[in-house]
């Protein structure tokens, strides 16, 4: 059990994709190449349209489940047993990005279901620490029927 204290001074992992930003609720950390006006997640070292390096982007992590699967093998690096991944297509930036489902919402999962970025404690590093990390989160919608 964590304090939110606790919480705060856990290291996320991987390091550098996503960020806090106040009100909002959590952030990824992405690209923008404004010669080709596109958007990256993550955020590349070189746009692959024109080579040049991307300014940093903060993109919505508010989108829909495009597809997911969920994982009953024994999970590497302390996540849950069973615990879900799943592309999820971001409203804002049109990005459709891959990453982890939160394993509290397994059961009602489903294509088409909104869901929004969060930033918590799951897991371990690989050397074995906890750590936070960022995770899709289903969001309760008018009309949902469960
Ligand atoms: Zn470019």
């Amino acid at each position: 059990m964590h304090t939110d204290n606790e919480q705060d001074t856990l290291p996320l992992v991987p390091k550098g994709i996503a960020a806090e930003a106040g009100g909002t609720g959590p952030v990824l950390i992405g690209g923008h190449c404004p010669h080709c006006r596109r958007d990256f997640f993550p955020r590349p070292r070189y746009c692959p349209g024109c080579m040049r390096p991307p300014q940093e982007r903060l993109l919505s992590g508010d989108g829909v489940i495009y597809s997911y699967t969920v994982v009953r093998i024994r999970p590497p690096l302390g996540l849950p047993q069973p615990y879900a991944v799943g592309f999820v297509d971001l409203n804002q930036s049109g990005l459709r990005i891959f990453g982890l489902l939160n394993h509290g919402d397994i059961d009602r999962l489903a294509i088409g279901k909104r869901v929004r970025l969060k930033l918590g404690p799951l897991g371990q590093d690989g050397g074995g620490q906890a750590c936070m990390r960022p995770y899709f989160s289903l969001v309760a919608a008018e009309g949902d029927d469960d």
